[in-house]
């Protein structure tokens, strides 16, 4: 076999599958069929044209697992065979950024995407084995996972402290299962789909709301004895919901923007009223070194109510539709 199927992306919603030849790992690179493969909110902003992050032509796909079925020859770390999720960048090393310890700054990464193809060459130094028996389905988690990670420890919040969440999509939901283990008093988790709510509460949220028709602020004052939260995540990419965020943590509280906006999307700051909160305004990107954690705490973490719909590439339209219109929480491509 010397071709694969792949879907590429040639510019604002120009999604083609295409046969292209099968990439022959070099070097130090391992070639990984895919098993899995998340349709995030990013991917939908860049086939939109919504954020520059990438240019097209490319194969795109950057939340995926699969099994290691080719070395290249001087690759050493992962077996053939090995099942493994795929950190999807690879920092340059020689930058400011990567000499201060900071790679994931780094404005010369090698992008390791291209889960949206039924096999990839990617450097062995962005494959993490799984833990045995975990699915590779599972595997796909360990990118948003790790991103939730991050933001969390961004805010390191204490036991006993309050925590909302701003969206219950993936993020916000594995965003509320780390909040929980960590030993939060209070997680809220405001959702405008009342199935995704439902699904807050089985997975340990104290309390949704509903923002259609509740105030969050308001609901969240009236459940921490009129103060206001510790911490709030942003977990959606919006305007509308980082400025619900911002309005949500208490005086000295802090606000974490996790979810991936549109690169026009814009909101209003009073200067007075983060002075009169002393508020810690933060923003996660994507992950320090949280990936092999990641990929530790999957098995610890409900994922499969998580999983929605499962599309093969030809059907890769139709996965990216229901990733955009939100049935199910994360959409997954199967090559
Ligand atoms: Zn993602
Ligand atoms: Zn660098």
């Amino acid at each position: 076999m010397s071709e694969m199927t792949c879907a590429v992306w040639y510019g604002v919603n120009d999604l083609r599958v295409e046969r292209r030849p099968l990439p022959e790992p070099r070097g130090r690179e391992v070639l990984v069929r895919v098993a899995a493969c998340g349709v995030c909110g990013t991917d939908l902003h860049l086939v939109d044209g919504s954020i520059p992050l990438y240019q097209p032509p490319r194969v795109l796909g950057h939340e995926m697992a699969g099994t290691v079925v080719a070395l290249g020859p001087e690759a050493r770390s992962t077996p053939l065979g090995a099942r493994v999720a795929i950190d999807p960048s690879l920092p340059c090393g020689a930058c400011f950024f990567c000499r201060e310890a900071q790679p994931y700054r780094c404005p010369n990464r090698t992008p390791a995407i291209g889960g949206f193809g039924e096999y990839l060459a990617v450097p062995e130094q962005t494959a993490y084995p799984l833990p045995d028996g975990l699915p590779l389905e599972h595997g796909a988690l360990a990118e948003p996972l790790s991103c939730c990670l991050h933001a969390l420890e961004l805010a390191a919040p204490r036991a006993g402290e309050t925590i909302a969440i701003v969206g219950a999509g993936t993020i916000g939901l594995l965003l509320l299962q780390l909040a929980r283990r960590s030993g939060a008093a209070l997680v809220a988790v405001s959702e405008p789909d009342a199935e995704r709510r439902e699904l807050a509460l089985r997975l340990g949220a104290d309390l949704t709301i509903d923002p259609g028709t509740e105030d969050p602020r308001e609901r969240l004052l009236a459940a921490t004895e009129g103060i206001g939260v510790d911490y709030a995540f942003e977990a959606v990419g919006a305007a509308a919901t980082a400025a619900c965020a911002i309005s949500l943590p208490r005086r000295g509280g802090t606000v974490v923007l996790v979810g991936v906006a549109p690169a026009d999307a814009e909101i209003v700051l009073r200067p007075y009223e983060l002075f009169e909160r002393e508020l810690t305004l933060r923003a996660s990107f994507i992950r320090a070194f949280e990936f092999r954690r990641a990929v530790a705490l999957l098995p610890r973490l409900e994922v499969e109510p998580l999983l929605g719909a499962r599309f093969p590439l030809p059907e890769i339209h139709a996965a990216f539709a229901a990733a955009g219109s939100r049935r199910g929480v994360k959409t997954l491509v199967t090559p």
